[in-house]
């Protein structure tokens, strides 16, 4: 049983570190293969006894501002497509921005439910109070964690479990 997982959210919450912590060196796919646009970068996740594929939307990076919102809808539409599960990352420390409130709508409408929130950059007291703030996204109880220091990737494990059943 297998699942595939899309990280979203908006540039600089920390997804392609998130990315690379579940991935390690079992980069399963680079850039220049069939399929796989530089927009979406896809590996061989680990966490625990879970493997799933994991997408890191890494496109974003490079947009302006003023393209921002057209191509966050479109990315973050096809890899809601794309995945059976969105992984939906905010940076606790900076709080709810209005990029992510766009992000939010796309996943109430179009991800159907298959939203895990994460509240990233979580360690230390730092981001408590972006933790409290995400919960105004409407998508649930986030998960804290810290990509950069591994730290909450046991209660992220166990919300994914349950999904690893189901595909
Ligand atoms: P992306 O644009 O969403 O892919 O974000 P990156 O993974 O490139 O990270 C953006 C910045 O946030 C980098 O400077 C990271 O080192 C930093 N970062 C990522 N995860 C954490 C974390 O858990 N805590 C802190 N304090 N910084 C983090
Ligand atoms: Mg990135």
């Amino acid at each position: 049983m297998s699942f595939t997982l899309a990280i979203v959210g908006r540039p600089n919450v920390g997804k392609s570190t998130l990315f690379n912590r579940l991935v390690g060196k079992r980069l399963a796919l680079v850039d220049d293969q069939p399929g796989v646009t530089r927009d979406l970068r896809e590996g061989a996740a680990r966490l625990g006894q879970l493997r799933f594929t994991v997408i890191d939307t890494a496109g974003l990076e490079e947009a302006t501002d003023e393209s921002l919102p057209g191509r966050m809808r479109a990315l973050t539409e096809r890899a809601v497509a794309e995945a059976d599960l969105c992984l939906f990352v905010i940076d606790a420390r900076t709080g709810v921005t209005q990029p992510d409130m766009v992000f939010a709508d796309i996943l109430r409408k179009r991800a159907d439910g298959r939203v895990i929130l994460a509240a990233n950059k979580a360690e230390g007291n730092a981001g408590d109070a972006g933790y409290y703030e995400a919960y105004t996204l409407g998508l649930g109880e986030p998960i804290p964690i810290s990509a950069e220091h591994g730290e909450g990737m046991d209660d992220l494990r166990a919300a994914l479990e349950p999904w690893a059943e189901q595909f």
